[in-house]
Protein backbone atom coordinates (compact mmCIF):
# COMPACT_ATOMS: atom_id res chain seq x y z
CA UNK A 1 0.00 0.00 0.00
CA UNK A 2 2.70 2.66 0.72
CA UNK A 3 4.39 1.78 -2.58
CA UNK A 4 1.27 2.78 -4.53
CA UNK A 5 0.68 5.81 -2.28
CA UNK A 6 3.89 6.75 -3.05
CA UNK A 7 3.71 6.02 -6.64
CA UNK A 8 0.54 7.94 -6.81
CA UNK A 9 2.09 10.96 -5.26
CA UNK A 10 4.85 11.25 -7.47
CA UNK A 11 2.85 10.76 -10.76
CA UNK A 12 0.40 13.62 -10.08
CA UNK A 13 2.59 16.02 -8.36
CA UNK A 14 3.00 17.82 -11.62
CA UNK A 15 -0.59 18.69 -11.49
CA UNK A 16 0.00 21.67 -8.88
CA UNK A 17 1.65 23.54 -11.64
CA UNK A 18 -1.90 24.00 -13.43
CA UNK A 19 -3.31 25.62 -10.40
CA UNK A 20 -2.68 28.00 -8.05
CA UNK A 21 -3.27 28.51 -4.11
CA UNK A 22 -6.02 30.67 -2.67
CA UNK A 23 -5.25 34.19 -2.35
CA UNK A 24 -8.05 35.94 -1.32
CA UNK A 25 -7.49 34.93 2.00
CA UNK A 26 -4.37 36.87 2.08
CA UNK A 27 -2.20 34.30 4.77
CA UNK A 28 -3.41 31.27 2.50
CA UNK A 29 -1.08 32.73 -0.20
CA UNK A 30 2.00 31.53 1.69
CA UNK A 31 1.50 27.71 1.16
CA UNK A 32 3.75 26.09 -0.91
CA UNK A 33 1.93 25.28 -4.01
CA UNK A 34 4.17 21.89 -4.97
CA UNK A 35 3.31 19.96 -1.66
CA UNK A 36 1.21 16.90 -1.99
CA UNK A 37 0.47 14.44 0.46
CA UNK A 38 -2.02 11.84 1.64
CA UNK A 39 -3.19 9.75 4.60
CA UNK A 40 -5.50 6.32 4.68
CA UNK A 41 -6.78 4.84 8.15
CA UNK A 42 -8.42 1.87 7.10
CA UNK A 43 -11.07 0.04 9.28
CA UNK A 44 -8.88 -2.29 10.68
CA UNK A 45 -6.91 1.02 12.05
CA UNK A 46 -4.09 0.52 9.81
CA UNK A 47 -2.50 3.79 9.05
CA UNK A 48 -0.63 4.46 5.48
CA UNK A 49 1.08 7.64 4.29
CA UNK A 50 2.98 9.09 2.07
CA UNK A 51 4.35 12.68 0.54
CA UNK A 52 3.29 15.91 2.78
CA UNK A 53 0.95 14.25 4.89
CA UNK A 54 2.71 15.83 7.99
CA UNK A 55 2.10 19.11 6.54
CA UNK A 56 -0.18 21.57 8.76
CA UNK A 57 -2.80 23.48 7.10
CA UNK A 58 -6.12 25.21 7.97
CA UNK A 59 -9.28 22.96 7.13
CA UNK A 60 -11.32 25.90 5.70
CA UNK A 61 -14.50 24.17 4.08
CA UNK A 62 -13.48 20.71 5.22
CA UNK A 63 -14.98 21.96 8.79
CA UNK A 64 -18.81 22.70 6.68
CA UNK A 65 -19.19 18.66 7.64
CA UNK A 66 -18.29 18.49 10.91
CA UNK A 67 -20.12 21.74 12.01
CA UNK A 68 -23.43 20.30 9.89
CA UNK A 69 -23.14 17.00 12.28
CA UNK A 70 -23.04 19.38 15.44
CA UNK A 71 -26.22 21.63 14.32
CA UNK A 72 -28.11 18.21 13.43
CA UNK A 73 -27.11 16.93 16.91
CA UNK A 74 -27.89 20.34 18.90
CA UNK A 75 -30.98 20.52 17.14
CA UNK A 76 -34.44 19.36 15.58
CA UNK A 77 -33.51 17.85 12.03
CA UNK A 78 -36.42 19.84 10.37
CA UNK A 79 -36.08 23.20 12.09
CA UNK A 80 -32.07 22.75 10.72
CA UNK A 81 -33.71 21.90 7.23
CA UNK A 82 -36.67 24.60 7.76
CA UNK A 83 -33.16 27.19 7.39
CA UNK A 84 -31.20 25.45 4.72
CA UNK A 85 -31.36 23.02 1.85
CA UNK A 86 -30.79 19.62 0.85
CA UNK A 87 -29.99 20.55 -2.87
CA UNK A 88 -26.65 21.20 -4.63
CA UNK A 89 -26.11 24.49 -6.06
CA UNK A 90 -24.13 24.11 -8.60
CA UNK A 91 -22.96 27.29 -8.04
CA UNK A 92 -18.99 28.74 -6.21
CA UNK A 93 -18.96 27.99 -3.12
CA UNK A 94 -19.36 31.89 -2.45
CA UNK A 95 -22.00 32.54 -4.36
CA UNK A 96 -24.60 35.20 -3.44
CA UNK A 97 -26.87 34.60 -5.93
CA UNK A 98 -29.78 32.05 -5.67
CA UNK A 99 -30.03 33.61 -1.77
CA UNK A 100 -32.38 36.26 -3.93
CA UNK A 101 -33.26 34.77 -7.44
CA UNK A 102 -34.20 31.41 -6.00
CA UNK A 103 -38.35 30.92 -4.47
CA UNK A 104 -37.21 30.51 -0.91
CA UNK A 105 -34.19 32.44 1.20
CA UNK A 106 -32.61 30.07 2.84
CA UNK A 107 -28.84 28.59 1.19
CA UNK A 108 -29.30 25.79 -1.18
CA UNK A 109 -27.18 22.78 0.79
CA UNK A 110 -24.63 23.35 4.28
CA UNK A 111 -21.56 22.89 1.93
CA UNK A 112 -22.07 25.69 0.57
CA UNK A 113 -20.42 28.93 2.36
CA UNK A 114 -24.22 30.86 2.66
CA UNK A 115 -25.43 27.58 4.10
CA UNK A 116 -22.39 26.87 6.79
CA UNK A 117 -23.07 30.08 7.60
CA UNK A 118 -26.51 28.78 8.82
CA UNK A 119 -25.44 25.69 10.41
CA UNK A 120 -22.51 27.59 12.54
CA UNK A 121 -25.79 30.06 13.73
CA UNK A 122 -27.55 27.05 15.13
CA UNK A 123 -24.87 25.60 17.11
CA UNK A 124 -25.61 25.57 20.86
CA UNK A 125 -23.92 27.79 23.36
CA UNK A 126 -24.38 30.70 26.26
CA UNK A 127 -21.85 32.82 24.83
CA UNK A 128 -19.48 32.95 21.73
CA UNK A 129 -17.16 31.74 24.15
CA UNK A 130 -18.88 28.58 25.09
CA UNK A 131 -19.88 27.68 21.71
CA UNK A 132 -16.03 28.26 20.35
CA UNK A 133 -15.01 25.90 22.93
CA UNK A 134 -17.59 23.32 22.37
CA UNK A 135 -16.69 23.43 18.73
CA UNK A 136 -12.61 23.21 19.21
CA UNK A 137 -13.52 20.12 21.50
CA UNK A 138 -15.87 18.11 19.13
CA UNK A 139 -13.13 18.83 16.51
CA UNK A 140 -10.29 17.59 18.95
CA UNK A 141 -12.44 14.49 19.75
CA UNK A 142 -13.57 13.58 16.24
CA UNK A 143 -9.87 13.71 14.94
CA UNK A 144 -8.28 11.84 18.06
CA UNK A 145 -5.96 15.56 18.45
CA UNK A 146 -6.02 17.26 21.62
CA UNK A 147 -3.46 19.77 19.89
CA UNK A 148 -5.93 20.91 17.47
CA UNK A 149 -5.94 24.54 17.29
CA UNK A 150 -6.88 27.75 15.42
CA UNK A 151 -4.40 29.48 13.20
CA UNK A 152 -4.60 33.01 14.45
CA UNK A 153 -2.89 34.59 11.50
CA UNK A 154 -4.93 32.60 9.03
CA UNK A 155 -8.40 33.50 11.34
CA UNK A 156 -7.34 37.43 11.64
CA UNK A 157 -6.69 37.28 7.62
CA UNK A 158 -10.18 36.15 6.96
CA UNK A 159 -11.34 38.44 9.58
CA UNK A 160 -10.12 40.89 7.88
CA UNK A 161 -11.07 40.05 4.49
CA UNK A 162 -14.32 38.06 4.63
CA UNK A 163 -16.50 41.04 3.30
CA UNK A 164 -18.31 38.49 1.36
CA UNK A 165 -19.40 35.91 4.05
CA UNK A 166 -20.07 39.42 5.97
CA UNK A 167 -22.74 40.65 3.18
CA UNK A 168 -24.12 36.97 3.13
CA UNK A 169 -24.76 36.75 6.76
CA UNK A 170 -26.20 39.79 6.91
CA UNK A 171 -28.78 39.09 3.93
CA UNK A 172 -29.69 35.57 5.83
CA UNK A 173 -29.79 37.54 9.02
CA UNK A 174 -32.22 40.31 7.01
CA UNK A 175 -34.38 37.17 5.48
CA UNK A 176 -35.32 35.94 9.12
CA UNK A 177 -32.95 32.72 8.19
CA UNK A 178 -30.55 33.19 10.57
CA UNK A 179 -30.69 34.70 14.30
CA UNK A 180 -28.86 36.68 17.13
CA UNK A 181 -25.52 38.49 16.64
CA UNK A 182 -24.27 38.08 13.15
CA UNK A 183 -20.56 39.50 14.17
CA UNK A 184 -20.93 36.46 16.51
CA UNK A 185 -21.89 34.10 13.95
CA UNK A 186 -19.04 34.86 11.99
CA UNK A 187 -16.45 35.04 14.30
CA UNK A 188 -17.18 31.48 15.20
CA UNK A 189 -17.26 30.68 11.43
CA UNK A 190 -13.91 32.81 10.70
CA UNK A 191 -12.53 30.12 13.73
CA UNK A 192 -13.78 26.78 12.43
CA UNK A 193 -12.00 27.53 8.98
CA UNK A 194 -8.72 28.51 10.63
CA UNK A 195 -8.36 25.21 12.81
CA UNK A 196 -5.02 23.77 11.96
CA UNK A 197 -4.97 20.11 10.86
CA UNK A 198 -2.76 17.99 8.73
CA UNK A 199 -4.12 14.92 6.26
CA UNK A 200 -3.49 12.39 9.47
CA UNK A 201 -6.56 14.40 11.13
CA UNK A 202 -8.56 14.38 7.93
CA UNK A 203 -8.20 10.50 7.62
CA UNK A 204 -9.24 9.97 11.11
CA UNK A 205 -12.50 12.00 11.11
CA UNK A 206 -12.97 10.65 7.58
CA UNK A 207 -12.56 7.12 8.93
CA UNK A 208 -15.13 8.06 11.47
CA UNK A 209 -18.12 8.95 8.96
CA UNK A 210 -17.14 5.96 6.86
CA UNK A 211 -17.87 4.17 10.49
CA UNK A 212 -21.22 5.69 10.45
CA UNK A 213 -19.92 7.27 13.46
CA UNK A 214 -18.84 4.05 15.63
CA UNK A 215 -14.97 5.26 16.90
CA UNK A 216 -13.05 2.29 15.02
CA UNK A 217 -10.64 1.77 18.50
CA UNK A 218 -13.00 2.09 21.15
CA UNK A 219 -16.31 1.08 19.58
CA UNK A 220 -18.25 4.73 21.38
CA UNK A 221 -20.84 5.90 19.33
CA UNK A 222 -19.83 9.44 18.82
CA UNK A 223 -22.64 10.30 16.03
CA UNK A 224 -25.37 8.64 14.87
CA UNK A 225 -25.81 6.59 12.36
CA UNK A 226 -28.32 8.77 10.28
CA UNK A 227 -26.28 11.71 10.63
CA UNK A 228 -23.01 10.25 9.12
CA UNK A 229 -25.27 8.89 6.74
CA UNK A 230 -26.32 12.81 5.54
CA UNK A 231 -22.95 13.90 5.98
CA UNK A 232 -21.62 11.87 3.81
CA UNK A 233 -24.56 12.33 1.49
CA UNK A 234 -23.83 15.86 1.63
CA UNK A 235 -20.62 15.44 0.35
CA UNK A 236 -21.28 13.68 -2.31
CA UNK A 237 -23.93 15.48 -3.71
CA UNK A 238 -22.41 19.04 -2.78
CA UNK A 239 -18.70 17.96 -1.22
CA UNK A 240 -16.89 19.51 -4.13
CA UNK A 241 -19.14 22.32 -5.00
CA UNK A 242 -20.00 22.70 -8.75
CA UNK A 243 -17.49 20.08 -9.28
CA UNK A 244 -19.82 17.10 -7.68
CA UNK A 245 -21.01 15.65 -10.32
CA UNK A 246 -17.78 15.17 -12.27
CA UNK A 247 -16.03 14.11 -8.77
CA UNK A 248 -18.86 11.77 -8.20
CA UNK A 249 -17.95 9.96 -11.74
CA UNK A 250 -14.52 10.12 -11.53
CA UNK A 251 -13.86 9.15 -8.08
CA UNK A 252 -17.00 8.20 -6.68
CA UNK A 253 -16.16 8.96 -2.99
CA UNK A 254 -17.95 11.23 -0.56
CA UNK A 255 -15.61 14.32 -0.48
CA UNK A 256 -15.33 17.60 1.03
CA UNK A 257 -13.01 19.81 -0.40
CA UNK A 258 -11.87 23.24 1.30
CA UNK A 259 -9.80 26.38 0.02
CA UNK A 260 -6.80 25.05 2.17
CA UNK A 261 -5.82 22.48 0.19
CA UNK A 262 -7.64 19.60 2.52
CA UNK A 263 -10.07 17.16 0.85
CA UNK A 264 -11.45 14.59 3.31
CA UNK A 265 -13.14 11.43 1.83
CA UNK A 266 -15.13 8.52 3.40
CA UNK A 267 -14.70 5.28 1.94
CA UNK A 268 -18.13 3.47 3.65
CA UNK A 269 -17.25 0.95 6.05
CA UNK A 270 -13.32 0.87 4.51
CA UNK A 271 -11.24 4.01 5.33
CA UNK A 272 -10.90 7.48 5.61
CA UNK A 273 -8.63 9.23 3.38
CA UNK A 274 -7.38 12.58 3.95
CA UNK A 275 -5.37 14.63 1.24
CA UNK A 276 -3.51 17.52 1.30
CA UNK A 277 -2.22 20.21 -2.24
CA UNK A 278 -3.20 23.46 -1.68
CA UNK A 279 -2.91 24.56 -5.70
CA UNK A 280 -6.23 24.83 -6.54
CA UNK A 281 -8.79 24.50 -9.59
CA UNK A 282 -11.00 27.52 -10.85
CA UNK A 283 -13.35 25.66 -8.43
CA UNK A 284 -11.73 25.50 -5.43
CA UNK A 285 -10.56 22.29 -5.27
CA UNK A 286 -7.38 20.54 -4.64
CA UNK A 287 -6.14 20.24 -8.52
CA UNK A 288 -3.35 17.76 -7.54
CA UNK A 289 -5.57 16.45 -4.66
CA UNK A 290 -8.09 15.35 -7.10
CA UNK A 291 -6.09 13.34 -9.23
CA UNK A 292 -4.57 11.52 -6.16
CA UNK A 293 -7.80 10.51 -5.29
CA UNK A 294 -9.12 9.46 -8.55
CA UNK A 295 -6.22 7.00 -8.88
CA UNK A 296 -6.18 5.71 -5.71
CA UNK A 297 -10.13 4.93 -6.13
CA UNK A 298 -9.13 3.08 -9.17
CA UNK A 299 -6.61 1.15 -8.11
CA UNK A 300 -8.52 -0.22 -4.93
CA UNK A 301 -11.75 0.07 -6.48
CA UNK A 302 -13.44 2.26 -4.20
CA UNK A 303 -15.98 3.73 -5.99
CA UNK A 304 -19.33 3.50 -4.47
CA UNK A 305 -21.49 3.58 -7.03
N1 LIG B 1 -13.07 30.13 4.86
C1 LIG B 1 -13.37 30.02 3.46
C2 LIG B 1 -14.40 31.06 3.06
O1 LIG B 1 -15.31 31.27 3.79
C3 LIG B 1 -13.87 28.64 3.19
C4 LIG B 1 -14.14 28.42 1.74
C5 LIG B 1 -13.64 27.09 1.23
O2 LIG B 1 -12.83 26.41 1.81
N2 LIG B 1 -14.12 26.76 0.07
O3 LIG B 1 -14.35 31.66 2.03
Amino acid sequence: MENLLNHIIKTNKKYANYGQVASYIPELRKSNAEDLGICIIDKNNKIYCAGDYKTKFTIQSVSKTIILAMALMDNDWSYVFSKVGMEPSGDPFNSIMKLETDDTTKPCNPMINAGAIVTTSLIKGDSLKEKEERMLSFFRKISKNENLNINKAVYESEKLTGDRNRAMAYLLKNDGVIAGDVDEILDLYFKQCSIEVDAVDLARIGLLFANYGVDIETGERVLSESVSRMVKTFMVTCGMYDSSGEFAIKVGIPAKSGVGGGVMASVPKKMGIGVYGPSLDKKGNSIAGIKVLEDLSKQLELSIF
